[in-house]
């Protein structure tokens, strides 16, 4: 799939992947062989019929490819983008055995964005059930939460969510930065859940304005909890309290949902300096890492403990990430980070990792390497 150019695209924050021009979807939905027993479908979570959307865009009947997708899948514009296809639909994809897979997830963006620029999903959506008579609460508007309201509103039952925050989307608003799934793309997902009739009650913080008890004793007969798992993992070494020091969450949340990358426009403090650290290897470090990049840091680093083969993101956003210029640093583990003198980090501490017995998620657990000195690193310069 087409993308920008990696040395432009490191400097803004429009979408990366271009997507299908026509005749690329055309190319790609026509490798698919319709074999019978269609293992894809198995290795969608949600069970997507990819065959029969497949098979629509073959036909050049749009609306029916994008029936077949939204038929159980609410977020195809989002899954298209940044669902891990290549460990679940791919993965199963009888080409898979001899040669590359189906792009199953690169046509699920095409079909979910010609129905964007067509507003088809708003036109054509089918009339509502009738009324269960019954009422349910879902907290969070997560790609859970929304999910979760769609299905129950297409059994007919009354759907309200209760959102934390001023947005609805969950980390798709305020984790994922733009330049991997467009905010646009995220809220036209969040109206098509509404024009079936959830009502989506923002900067509602279940807990504090309502308990469980009073939803379910007010009307509700059932709660639906898709809160996630907000919360951040610290790494308890000395010096993590520094000032300059960020969670991913914080850090992603202070560019994604209230646009520090704008400033002065949107006036958002975000302090940053000129080299920048990311410990971890996952989705969120790449995310945070190129987020640094795009906001001007002049080297960035990922530091991970175990080695690229054990890198958790996906292999195409690593990919990205080394394209860009991202330097990675494995197997490297931080022990210390330094303090300025005033209460800001400058620098960490770090160790030579290697990889021991596998532990219980069948990864190679990392230890510390026998005789390893202690690195220094003066990531962080303000
Ligand atoms: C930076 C980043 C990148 C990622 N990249 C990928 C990727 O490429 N591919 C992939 O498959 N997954 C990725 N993930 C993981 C994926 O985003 C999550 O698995 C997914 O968002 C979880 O969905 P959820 O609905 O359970 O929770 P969330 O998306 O976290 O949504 C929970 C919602 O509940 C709200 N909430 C919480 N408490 C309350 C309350 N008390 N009252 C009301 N509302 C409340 C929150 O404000 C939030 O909006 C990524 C995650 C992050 C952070």
């Amino acid at each position: 799939m087409p993308r920008q150019e990696p040395r432009i695209r490191a400097k803004n924050f429009k979408e990366v992947a271009l997507g299908y021009t026509p005749e690329m979807a055309l190319e790609e939905a026509n490798r698919c062989t319709q074999c019978p027993k269609r293992p894809c479908v198995d290795g969608c979570p949600v069970n997507v019929d990819i065959p029969e959307f497949i098979k629509a865009l073959c036909e050049g009947n749009m609306p029916e490819a994008f029936k077949a997708l939204k038929n159980k899948n609410a977020l195809p514009g989002t899954c298209g983008r940044v669902c891990p296809q290549e460990t679940q639909c791919e993965a199963k994809c009888t080409l898979a055995k001899q040669k590359a897979p189906v792009a199953i997830g690169r046509l699920e963006r095409y079909v979910a964005d010609w129905e964007r620029n067509n507003k088809f999903a708003m036109l054509s959506a089918s009339p509502l059930p009738l009324s269960s008579g019954k009422k349910v609460a879902v907290i969070g508007s997560g790609p859970a939460g929304l999910t979760a309201a769609a299905d129950l509103a297409k059994k007919g039952h009354a759907v309200t969510i209760f959102e934390a925050l001023h947005v609805g989307g969950g980390v798709l608003m305020y984790g994922i930065p733009e330049f991997r799934l467009p905010k646009e793309i995220v809220q036209n997902e969040v109206n098509f859940v509404k024009s079936l009739g959830v009502e989506l009650v923002l900067d509602a913080v279940i807990g504090k304005i309502n308990t469980l008890d009073e939803l379910l004793n007010n009307g509700y007969d059932a709660v639906f909890l898709g809160t996630g798992a907000g919360l951040p993992m610290f790494l308890n070494i000395p010096g993590e309290n520094l000032c300059g020091i960020y969670s991913a969450n914080e850090w992603l949340t202070r560019i994604n949902l209230m646009k520090a990358h704008l400033f002065p426009k949107y006036d958002t403090p975000l302090r940053m300096g000129k080299k920048v650290a990311v410990i971890g290897g996952g989705n969120v470090a790449m995310d945070a890492a190129r987020c640094a990049l795009r906001l001007c840091a002049e080297e960035v680093y990922i530091v991970y403990r175990r080695s690229e083969a054990e890198l958790p993101a996906r292999k195409e956003e690593v990919e990205n990430a080394m394209e860009e210029g991202i330097i990675f640093k494995f197997p490297t583990n931080p022990i210390r980070f330094l303090d300025d003198g005033k209460g800001w980090v400058n620098g960490m501490e770090c160790i030579e990792m290697e990889l021991g017995e596998s532990d219980t998620s069948g990864r190679r657990r990392p230890i510390p390497k026998k005789g390893s000195d202690t690195q220094s690193f003066d990531c962080f310069h303000h």
